[in-house]
């Protein structure tokens, strides 16, 4: 018998990173789960991301490791450069010695490589059910279970719901009520390159951010190697509500005419670029009522600067299916357990990601200033990141995951 007891599924709202991973963990726990997404697919966008030690576990934990050392790349270094003056400020090697520290290692995936794998094992589960092409718009939570409703009239009913609906959730606004993200001024481009047409100099595989006046542009390989990532991050008055919109590369070249010549031609490099507007929310604690929550983006928004909105969303999909596996079919007991154990570490990682982003954008004095600390943290023996990247108590244990073999980029 499921967790709730009489076989209703649990609705997942938006089956984005965080909603498939909820469904998949759920279903771990013989939970059955009903996914509705808005969108006509099950699909991500063309870009990277960077995958911590920390989220690997919970890959452990899923049995998706195997699937995601696959498709993934791994850097042997992480170094980050003055966009300015072009010399390196600090170099991290992320070696055996990273893996002995965080016994998980640290990768970057291109992110329909991740989505599809998390997908596929959706897929392969007969607890959990996926629908598109459905927006919900609204849900009545009646103490017994939890309708949702779709902008086309379709209704869904679950023993509970998760709101897994990103930045943007109707969910939250619902149960929250906290009005719109707040919008941070800092606007992101991104764009994907075969490797063959990146220049041969930066095919190596290593992480570089180059970290300037109010901008930084932080490239890597993805896909084994196959594909480069480049992500360009400058400030912006330009507000346009949403994803994925066309990025003006005359704004772009614009804000980066001051830069070192390296960063000027990687940025000649690419013809079309995707512009994000990036937006968090300050903290909170209390993100469920009755038999609904949130998770993911929806629960705690951040800015991208720790690399961590997703892999957050990874590690609550994990806390969550255990506390409701432990509530025993008692979801609003297991979801008060589920925010009491994650808002002080998804708080932490919202605002430590807005101060690394004012680090990285450092201008005159203050930019001077981060170069000379950081290094002299590398000769006292380099950063701790143990609070981010190391074991959580809400989380389970996992002893060792394996050294992935290094990435080899094509020529
Ligand atoms: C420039 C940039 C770089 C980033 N880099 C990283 C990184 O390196 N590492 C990292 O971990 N994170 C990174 N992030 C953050 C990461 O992308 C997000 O935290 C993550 O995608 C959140 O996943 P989610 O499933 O919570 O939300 P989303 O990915 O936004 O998914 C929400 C889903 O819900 C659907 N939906 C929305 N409303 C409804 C509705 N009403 N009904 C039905 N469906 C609905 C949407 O269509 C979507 O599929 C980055 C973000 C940006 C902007």
């Amino acid at each position: 018998m499921s967790a709730n007891g009489k076989g209703a599924p649990v609705l997942v709202v938006g089956g984005g990173i965080g909603g498939l991973a909820a469904a998949l963990a759920l279903s771990r726990k013989g939970i059955p789960v009903h996914v509705v997404e808005q969108a006509p697919e099950f699909k991500e966008i063309g870009a990277g991301i960077q995958l911590g030690p920390n989220v690997f576990r919970m890959f452990e934990v899923l049995g998706l490791t195997e699937a995601m050392f696959h498709w993934g790349a791994f850097p042997e270094a992480l170094e980050m450069r003055d966009s300015i003056t072009g010399e390196t400020v600090i170099e991290l090697p992320i070696d055996r010695r990273f893996h002995d520290k965080y016994h998980a290692p640290y990768g970057v995936m291109h992110r329909a490589d991740m989505h599809n794998v998390i997908h596929d094992a959706c897929k392969q589960s007969n607890l959990i059910q996926l629908t598109t092409s459905q927006k919900v718009v609204s849900i009545e939570d009646d103490g017994q279970g939890v309708t949702a409703r779709t902008e086309t009239g379709e209704s869904y009913r679950g023993a509970a719901l998760i709101g897994c609906d990103g930045l943007w959730s109707t969910v939250r606004s619902i149960i929250v009520g906290d009005g719109k993200p707040v919008v941070s001024g800092h606007i992101a481009y991104r764009a994907v390159l075969p490797t063959a047409e990146w220049p041969k100099e930066y095919r190596i595989p290593r992480m570089i951010i180059w970290c300037g006046d109010k901008t930084h542009l932080v490239h890597y390989p993805l896909r084994r190697g196959e594909l480069f990532n480049l992500v360009v991050v400058f400030h912006s008055d330009r507000y346009e509500e949403g994803w994925d919109t066309y990025g003006d590369p005359a704004e772009l070249h614009e804000r980066f005419a001051e830069k070192c010549e390296p960063v000027r031609t990687l940025l000649q490099k690419v013809e079309s670029w995707r512009m994000w507007v990036l937006c968090d929310r300050p903290p909170i604690k209390n993100w469920s009522k009755g038999r609904v929550t949130l998770l993911g983006d929806a629960a705690h928004p951040m800015l991208q600067y720790l690399a961590q909105g997703a892999n957050m969303a990874i590690e609550d999909a994990v806390c969550l299916a255990n506390q409701i596996e432990a509530a025993g079919g008692d979801y609003a007991k297991a979801f008060q357990a589920y925010q009491q154990l994650r808002y002080l570490r998804t708080a932490r990682v919202q605002l430590m990601a807005r101060v690394f982003g004012e680090v990285y954008h450092a201008t005159g004095v203050n930019r001077e200033l981060r170069n000379k600390v950081l290094r002299e943290w590398m000769t006292q023996g380099g950063w701790d990141m143990s609070w981010l990247y190391g074991e959580q108590p809400e989380l389970p244990h996992v002893a060792n995951v394996p050294l992935p073999a290094p990435t080899r980029l094509a020529s």
